[in-house]
């Protein structure tokens, strides 16, 4: 019989929310994470996907924050090196920026402000005769270029919850924390979750704590879940990124510093496209319907066709996406400008009340270590919990080494009967669990049902057993972006299928 006693109950399936509940599962607290929708459907599917110290940062003198991010982004890459890879970055420069030795002093702390092993340091680059110079317009002729990672952000999601499991927490999706209160001498929390897509269903669980990780949702949570008004507000901003037909050939990315001090990215994308992005507006509309405007389609072309010889309009785009940060409140600063650092709130008392721990702000780059930061806050409260530990650990997939190539290889070597663009694509996606998925197949119509573009009724198996996934969408549009690939019938096979046989992926 399954449990409704946890020692931690955290509210939201978003990269910070699945970070503290794996952190702390791995450390002896049984744990159970609940998402109102999809594993990080909210911002965590949503941003840059940069695993980056944040160059722009610098500006702002956040060297601590920055720091710390850099440090992250090789132990991040290490422990799932499917998923997050390095990325260089060229910077065009014109006399209209800030200054050349401004730019190249920040670049150059940037390469000794973090620990930095595997990526290569920052350097000049004479752009007309670097083929990264050739999209360019033919007056840049000089600029950068430097390292950061980058990362399937959604799937970064995915592989922590399927750690928590694996380590004996519990998952909920399409499950709302609609109420948590405080109960009893030795006080407790009680929380009633609500079934999304059956709202008459509803049940009970308790924790001796509750974690707030609702990202942009967690001053609703407070008020409306907890019936707190004393919480920390949070300034909610949103950004938006369009999805273009490739600009360039290579495999580096831009960034481009904007007329109004802010910087863009230009950002290779599943092979055929390029990312653009993103943008900083305040939201102030519904947390349910958060998309890109037309000002920031035509804010986000115009800061590429201020530098590429090929010029966008609204007509290129194929696909945009929109997200909204959950930062803390700084009334004196723009939205660009209020810092990405990330706090906690933590409301409790030893032995007289259970302790509720609010997450503030953050980064998808910093969430391991807010994480580590957030269950260390608990611990007064948890006295047996273990040590630190996530480090150096690995996430589901992740064992096979830096080499990545060489792993797909390896693999398409293996299974020489897959066509090799499968092949590589599922160590891609899955790291060393693409050998779950063909498992004993020793011929393609062992993958059972055939949905055509290289899609088999295994991976889609594989993916409702291990991931989470509930309906079409958060495979095409969330773990993977298969849907930008696949045409409109085989969409159409794969969401059949999972219309039948995609059973509810609860773990608890
Ligand atoms: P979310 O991912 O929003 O998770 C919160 C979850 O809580 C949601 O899934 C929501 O459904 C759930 N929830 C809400 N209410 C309830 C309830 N009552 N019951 C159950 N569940 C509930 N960071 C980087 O490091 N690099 C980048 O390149 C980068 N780019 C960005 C670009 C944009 C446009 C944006 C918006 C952010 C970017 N970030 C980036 C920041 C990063 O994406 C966020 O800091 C991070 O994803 C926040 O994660 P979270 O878990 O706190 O919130």
């Amino acid at each position: 019989m399954v449990s409704n006693d946890f020692d931690l109950v955290v509210i939201g399936g978003g990269i910070n929310g699945v970070g503290i509940g794996r952190d702390a599962q791995g450390r002896g607290i049984r744990t159970l994470v609940v998402e109102k929708g999809d594993l990080g459907s909210g911002t965590s599917s949503a941003s840059t996907k940069l695993i980056h110290g944040g160059l722009r940062y610098l500006e702002t003198y956040e060297f601590k924050m920055v720091g710390e991010a850099l440090s992250e982004r090789e132990i991040i890459m290490r422990s799932a090196p499917h998923l997050v890879w390095p990325l260089r970055f060229v910077i065009p420069h014109t006399a209209e920026q800030r200054p050349y030795w401004l730019v190249r002093l920040g670049l150059l702390l940037y390469d000794v402000l973090g620990t930095r092993q595997l990526l290569p340091r920052s350097c000049g680059l004479n752009l007309q005769r670097h083929a990264a110079g050739w999209p360019l317009k033919d007056h840049i002729v000089r600029g950068f270029q430097y390292s950061d990672c980058w990362a399937q952000d959604a799937k970064l999601v995915a592989v922590n919850a399927m750690d928590l499991v694996q380590r004996g927490g519990a998952v909920r999706t399409r499950t709302k924390v609609e109420r948590a209160v405080r109960i009893g001498p030795e006080s407790h929390w009680s929380i009633r979750l609500i079934d999304t897509e059956d709202t008459g269903k509803s049940s009970y669980v308790t924790a001796k704590a509750l974690v707030n990780a609702a990202g942009p949702w967690a001053n609703v949570v407070d008020t409306q879940a907890l019936g707190r008004n004393n919480a920390p507000a949070l300034r909610l901003v949103r950004g938006s990124h369009i999805v273009v037909p490739r600009l360039y050939s290579g495999e580096h990315a831009y960034l481009l510093q904007n007329h109004d001090g802010r910087v863009i990215f230009v950002i290779p994308y599943e092979g055929e496209f390029s990312l653009i992005g993103t943008t900083d507006v305040e939201h102030d509309g519904s947390m349910d319907q958060i998309a890109i405007s037309a000002d920031e389609v035509s804010y986000l072309c115009s800061a590429v066709n201020r530098y590429f010889k090929q010029q966008l309009s609204a007509d290129d785009i194929v696909w945009t996406y929109a997200g909204v940060r959950p930062l803390v409140e700084d009334e004196n600063v723009g939205a660009s400008q209020v810092s990405r650092d990330y706090g906690f709130d933590l409301d409790g008392a030893i032995g007289k009340t259970a302790p509720l721990l609010t997450v503030l702000g953050g980064k998808l780059t910093a969430y391991r270590e807010l994480s580590e930061a957030g269950v260390n806050r608990l611990l007064p409260f948890f006295p047996n919990a273990g040590e630190a530990w996530t480090k150096r650990a690995v996430l589901p997939g992740g064992d096979i080494g830096l080499d990545v190539e060489k792993a797909k290889r390896e693999f398409a070597a293996k299974y020489n009967f897959l066509p090799s663009s499968l092949a590589h694509r599922l160590v891609h996606d899955y790291g060393s669990l693409a050998d779950d998925i063909v498992n004993k197949a020793s011929r393609l119509a062992d993958l059972g049902q055939y949905f055509g573009q290289d899609v088999f009724e295994a991976e889609l198996r594989h993916l409702c057993d291990h991931e989470f996934v509930r309906k079409a969408e958060d495979w095409l549009w969330r773990r993977s972006k298969m849907g930008l690939h696949l045409t409109a019938k085989t969409r159409a096979a794969v969401d059949a299928w999972f219309e039948t046989n995609a059973r509810r992926g609860n773990n608890a």
